[in-house]
């Protein structure tokens, strides 16, 4: 019993990609489920009709069973997504168009044309959902409705027919009603889980990445540097007697030069590099694929960038410094070492007299 819904998940997962929730994902699984069901079902009918020795309607079901299949096929070992759902879609198309045409076993083929709206909606999406079921409805009106019916080899009363077209067009306005509630929620708790995504990540005033994300960021880096062995350096950075310019000029200023500091810091970053804030008013920056003695040119820029910013209050020009420690991580080495090697070189920094940077090894202060 455990086999079997271990099989059965195994085949309805097929494909799913590692973000579980996205639209493309339940796309993939709709075309898996589809392609079983419909396999199955359409397997079963095609052996009943082999049974009545229907001869040409047991053969028209088993090849829709296979196309089914086939379309699950297509799905695992393309990835066409869009391929997939084509083939399922058009051949039940093709299929309830033989039904009405033929009237299956004893006139009851056009009863499966429900499965159309849900279907073509499930798969296709409103806009291309609802043409898709347009065409169908022409094409069946015509069929039936065509010199009253000459184009079909059974009878149906014209009170059976409209009745069809009206319920037809029932399901589809409920179907596509239901496609579009359904599309909104998604849309919306998307955005929501963006939203607290980026919320979870981020610093709110500086929009840097938090000491969290920056722990992360560093971790992945790390493990990178284990399969590629390429330097990494780190460079920790406090703004110089902060304090006093929130005492002298208030809360906000203080807040204005972190933002403003950090703005610079992303000024002369590349892609590659990460600029986190880690605490209050200090900062980590990761620099991957860079040599120690890179790392501690960029400071020397830093400083540099920083001895030109202004901030401007009142009839004041605020202007700040700040101290730098520079280490580098080891693939073999633990985060935390490197990061209090850093911390340390600033409390070197700090201690020769700030407004400047200590670099582990060779490379002194600025
Ligand atoms: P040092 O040069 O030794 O680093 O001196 P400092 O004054 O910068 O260091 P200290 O640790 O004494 O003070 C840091 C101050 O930073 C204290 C704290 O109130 C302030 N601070 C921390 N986070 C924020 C913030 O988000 N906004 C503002 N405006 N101030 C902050
Ligand atoms: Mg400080
Ligand atoms: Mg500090």
């Amino acid at each position: 019993m455990f086999k079997i819904k271990a099989l059965l998940t195994a085949y309805f997962q097929t494909g799913l990609t590692e973000k579980k929730h996205d639209d493309q994902n339940r796309r993939i699984f709709v075309v898996n489920l589809f392609s079983f069901v419909g396999m199955s079902i359409t397997g079963a009918m095609s052996i009943n009709a082999f049974l009545q020795s229907d001869l040409l309607l047991a053969w028209v079901l088993l090849v829709a069973s296979l196309i089914y299949i086939s379309s699950f096929l297509v799905q695992k070992k393309s990835q066409n997504l869009a391929l997939a759902t084509g083939f399922i879609l058009y051949s039940l198309v093709l299929l309830m168009i033989y039904l009405v045409y033929s009237g299956g076993v004893n006139n009851t083929g056009p009863l499966w044309i429900f499965i159309i709206p849900p279907v073509a909606l499930f798969m296709h999406g409103l806009k291309r959902g609802l043409i898709d079921n347009l065409i169908f409805v022409t094409a069946i009106c015509f069929l039936m409705f065509f010199q009253q019916g000459e184009l079909l080899i059974t009878e149906y009363s014209f009170e059976f027919k409209t009745r069809l077209i009206y319920s037809y067009l029932t399901v589809t306005f409920l179907s596509s009603f239901y496609e579009y509630s359904r599309n909104r929620t998604f849309q919306y708790t998307l955005e929501l889980s963006k939203k607290y995504e980026s919320l979870a990540k981020l610093d709110p005033l500086t929009k840097l990445s938090n000491r969290r994300d920056a722990l992360l960021l560093l971790e992945q880096e790390h493990s990178r540097q284990k399969r590629n062995p390429m330097d990494i350096s780190l460079i920790l950075c406090d703004v110089d007697n902060f304090k006093v310019i929130n005492d002298t000029f208030g809360h906000n200023i203080g807040d204005e030069v972190l933002v403003k500091l950090s703005q610079c810091f992303q000024s002369l970053m590349r892609e590659q590099d990460i600029v986190a804030r880690w605490g209050g008013e200090e900062f980590l920056v990761i620099l991957p694929e860079t040599p120690i003695e890179n790392a501690d040119n960029l400071s020397k820029k830093l400083h540099q960038q920083i001895r030109g910013l202004a901030i401007v209050h009142e009839d004041h020009e605020i202007h700040v410094t700040v101290s730098m420690g520079i280490s580098k991580l080891a693939p073999t080495q633990h985060i935390k070492d490197a990061i209090n090697f850093a911390d340390k070189y600033l409390y070197k920094a700090k201690a020769n007299g700030r407004n400047q940077t200590v670099t582990m090894g060779d490379y002194g202060s600025t």
